[in-house]
């Protein structure tokens, strides 16, 4: 999972759905990774004590198939780490559903690629924060850049859609340009960013992370160039909003898209802490109607106006609320 602000903006709004356009599953919160910008407050030995049993994961994937959800994303954590991985890959692509994986790029063998690749997954995103080792390092605690770059190879050889996300911060802002480059020079189709969100881990390094707004300023200025030169071979795609202005534009056209938890919960939108619903003891057609109700609830609409005086609220993310 990225730290960047993307709040699923550019995808579908809910109008009239039966059910959600995109389900965004964070399948576990386990990872080999620490990263100082996380907004999952994953790492190493931090699963949820209760994630899903065999057996719930997939009356779930049942569901959501049965159901006709036409696109997901496997993240994490770290998903590709979780132990029925290529199971659930298996099961969604079989039902002809378009899957997306997202992830930290430390497992992307050229036999886990090529399983990947045949088992029918549409595209693979990489957390590539940075165009050189040392910043790459310094971000992603327990990373290797040098390992991701093979990996991304193998995506490439087996002709996987790669998408690339980078993560800003004070000391990689300065290697955009060079890190666009470099995504297309490993044949990557499409490049994201967006500003670091103030969550998870990222509250406790924010000081020595967060770029300036200086830094920002010429980080989408390059941003909006690389777009412009590469439009014809690499979709380029960045939010220069900040995540209030994203809350704001999304409480009135909520995305179709449900973020599924681990353990089974429903956020109704990843930079906010309200669960709409419990996939384990309740239908995707409850939860649903329950997203659509919670977007209008002034505890949700109270949060993100309460966020134009106190921008730290998004510190609190992971204290759920139940709406
Ligand atoms: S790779 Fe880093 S940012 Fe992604 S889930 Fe793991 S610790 Fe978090």
């Amino acid at each position: 999972m990225s730290g960047s602000a993307a709040v699923a903006a550019g995808r579908p709004e809910t109008a009239d759905l039966g059910a959600p356009l995109y389900v965004a599953w964070q399948i576990t919160n386990e990872c080999n990774l620490a990263c100082l910008h996380c907004i999952e407050e994953s790492g190493p030995g931090k699963a949820f004590k209760d994630e899903l049993s065999e057996a719930s994961i997939f009356d779930i994937l049942k569901q959501l198939m049965d159901d006709g959800v036409p696109y997901l994303s496997f993240s994490g954590g770290e998903p590709m780490i979780h132990p029925l991985f290529f199971d659930m890959v298996k099961y969604v692509c079989d039902r002809g559903a378009e899957l997306k994986v997202e992830t930290n790029g430390h497992f992307l063998s050229p036999e886990n690629c090529r399983r990947m690749k045949d088992l029918g997954v549409k595209a693979v995103q990489v957390s590539l924060d940075g165009a050189s080792r040392d910043s790459f390092n310094k971000m992603r605690v327990r990373g290797e850049f040098n390992t991701v770059i093979e990996g991304m190879k193998q995506l490439r050889d087996v002709e996987l859609d790669i998408e690339i996300n980078f993560s800003p911060t004070r000391f990689n802002v300065d290697e955009i340009g060079r890190a666009v480059d470099l995504a297309h020079h490993l044949g990557a189709a499409s490049f994201y960013s967006g500003r670091t969100m103030y969550t998870g881990n990222a509250v406790k390094t924010w000081g020595k992370l967060v770029p300036s707004e200086d830094q920002y300023t010429e980080y989408f200025a390059v941003l909006h160039a690389k777009a412009a030169e590469y439009s014809d071979r690499m979709r380029v795609h960045f939010h220069e909003m900040g995540l209030l202005e994203e809350l704001q534009y999304r409480r009135h056209h909520p995305a179709a898209l449900l973020i599924l938890l681990p353990n089974g919960l429903v956020k109704i939108v990843n930079a906010l802490p309200f669960i709409c619903g419990d996939l384990r003891t309740q239908s995707l057609g409850e939860v649903w109607g329950n997203f659509q109700r919670a977007w209008k609830d002034e505890r949700v609409t109270g949060f993100i106006d309460e966020m134009v005086t106190d921008p730290g609220k998004t510190a609190s993310l992971h204290q759920w609320i139940y709406v």
